[in-house]
């Protein structure tokens, strides 16, 4: 088995990141690290890498004796109407980020591998959970990251999974997956990372026509004016919640190019509305730029 893993990075230059494109393989290289005694972190992606994923491999590589990376741009969390075909791929450039981060193996599996003929289990969460925020107006989306990311971790076996905060109601999600049917993984969120001007970096971002990417920093200037209203409350006091979404939802609306689709509060872990704004409430956005939907959040 090494020696195939071993053919398959030289093929991609003088690499010694495994590249794996078959369940069998991670499974044993896995295997093998846990026979050693070596503790083994995730970090599920679609590729088309940039820093916030970077940072998620350097986190499992801090947590982790080895870090399996996957790419897999999974069709079952796309709906029709969405940018399955469109969404950027360069498995090159992505290996080349992943070793320069520590990742150990890349698991690279084409459909077929995930999705056989006949395939036809499904992992959903049963709560309004996925049906707020994104699930209103992405009904299927979260049961098909629950599937895909169910396989993972069934096909990896690692100690720890790495996720960004970026994905809040994903991070909840899963983390409520795993509580539920046992999962014996522990879930590791990591903070947003951010360009310049304060917009999550994002695989999408490369949508934006240079007068979009302007208008994109609207996002985070709408959280810094509600962190900025939240900062300014007397202290004990209590907000209505909208009186925050208003704030951000001028800021946005300010923006020609910006439609917002949603902007809520919710509470952290249920993800339920939260009608005041107190710790641990989750404000999260989804906003139009163009034809390119951007999500952003923070969490009080
Ligand atoms: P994706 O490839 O978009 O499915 O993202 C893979 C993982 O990277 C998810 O856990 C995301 O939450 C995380 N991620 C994406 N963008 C960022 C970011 N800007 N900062 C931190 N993590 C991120």
């Amino acid at each position: 088995m090494m020696e195939g893993n071993e053919r398959t990075a030289l093929s991609v230059g003088k690499m010694k990141l495994i590249i794996a494109e078959t369940i069998k393989e991670t499974r044993a290289q896995v295997k093998e690290w846990h026979r050693q005694g070596l503790t083994v972190g995730l970090v599920p992606t679609m590729g088309a890498l940039h820093e916030g994923h970077a940072s998620l491999v350097d986190a499992a590589a801090k947590g982790c004796d080895r870090v399996v990376a996957s790419i897999f741009v999974n069709p079952t969390q796309f709906a029709a109407n969405e940018d399955l075909d469109k969404y950027p791929r360069d498995f090159e450039r992505d290996c080349r980020i992943l070793e320069e981060h520590g990742c150990h193996m890349v698991f690279h599996p084409e459909v077929t591998e995930m999705y056989p003929d006949g395939f036809c289990a499904a992992v959903d969460i049963e709560s309004e959970m996925t049906k707020q925020l994104c699930g209103r107006s992405r009904a299927t989306h979260f049961k098909g990251v629950c599937t895909v990311v169910s396989k993972l971790f069934n096909i990896t076996g690692a100690d720890k999974a790495y996720f960004g905060e970026k994905d809040a109601q994903q991070l909840a999600v899963i983390k409520t997956m795993v509580r539920d049917l046992d999962m014996d993984i522990e879930i590791v969120g990591c903070p947003t990372v951010r360009e310049e001007d304060g917009l999550a970096k994002s695989s999408r971002n490369t949508y934006l026509s240079a007068d979009e990417r302007k208008a994109a920093g609207v996002l985070y200037k709408a959280i810094v004016a509600a962190k900025d209203k939240i900062a300014r409350m007397p202290q004990g006091g209590i907000a209505a919640s909208e009186s925050i979404l208003e704030v951000m939802r001028d800021v946005i609306n300010a923006e020609p190019l910006a439609k917002i689709e949603y902007i809520e509060a919710v509470d952290g872990m249920t993800l339920l509305p939260a009608d005041e704004i107190k710790r641990g409430v989750l404000i999260a956005m989804a906003v139009h730029i163009g034809n390119t939907r951007l999500i952003d959040n923070f969490t009080v």
